[in-house]
């Protein structure tokens, strides 16, 4: 077994064209899986897959879902060929059972552009194979961090932990790319900032009560919540690192965080 031991990372992933453009993000994600220790494998839990309970990919080479509309065709075309780890899925689905946590399979499903779109930018080869787990939305924050803390053991055997969502997402609060971030973006951002750097979890967890503008930033709070399970797979009272940030379309952030 590999003594690696690799971070849980919380990914901001914006647009599907994240998988083709050139931008700070698209750069950095690219650098962050060349600098990264190579991993063993790959737990992906992205916004786009909510399940009721908690669910594990397993089909052995889950497909590129193109879930999405009204972007260039070329987008539709791209393929992100990861296998899955079955071995790890098996391992998987053990922790969260030990955990308390119920948990199916599900032999069909893909990969979303929530999953594969980071993962295309930081493993271009898909050579690092994936197990994919759904965000069940029976978990409310503390459970979510509970499913993250069933997780962290997996990071001291060589499994980097992805979760994809955005740290802000109003997509109908959009304006044009290079506009100034808004400040209800800004201040909701510094808030949840704060309580990370200072892993202040619990506060954390009261986030759509106690952040200001939450429902302004979140009318949704699925891209939210693959926070929370990052935060529970980082290791106890270990500060939260920002890795990177940049603002889009007025007021959609990239923020991208590391938990050791
Ligand atoms: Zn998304």
């Amino acid at each position: 077994m590999s003594q690696t031991r690799q971070p849980a990372l919380f990914i901001s992933h914006g647009a599907p064209t994240l998988a083709l453009e050139d931008s700070p993000t698209s750069r950095f994600l690219e650098e962050l899986g060349q600098t990264l220790e190579r991993p063993a494998a790959i737990v992906v839990v992205s916004a786009h897959w909510e399940t009721p309970q908690a669910t594990i990919g397993v089909h052995p080479t889950p497909r590129t879902i193109h879930d999405f509309g009204g972007f260039p065709q070329v987008l539709y075309t791209l393929r992100y060929p990861a296998s899955t780890d079955l071995a790890l899925a098996q391992t998987l689905e053990q922790r969260l059972t030990d955990a308390g946590i119920p948990v199916h399979r599900d032999t069909v499903r893909g990969l979303d552009h929530g999953a594969w779109t980071p993962l295309m930018r930081m493993y271009p080869e898909a050579d690092v194979p994936v197990v994919n787990l759904s965000l069940p939305q029976q978990l409310d924050e503390p459970g979510l961090r509970s499913l993250g803390r069933a997780l962290r053991s997996l990071r001291a055997e060589n499994v980097l932990i992805v979760a994809s969502g955005s740290y802000t997402h109003n997509l109908w609060a959009m304006e044009p790319e290079g506009s100034a971030p808004q400040f209800w973006a800004t201040e909701f951002a510094q808030w949840v900032d704060t309580r990370l750097l200072q892993r202040r979890d619990q506060e954390l967890d009261a986030w759509q009560r106690d952040a200001p503008h939450a429902h302004d930033n979140h009318p949704s709070i699925e891209h939210f919540l693959p926070l929370f399970v990052a935060l529970g797979a980082a290791s106890d009272d270990e500060p939260a690192r920002k890795l990177h940030d940049d603002w889009r379309y007025g007021s959609l952030s990239m923020a991208c965080w590391r938990f050791d």
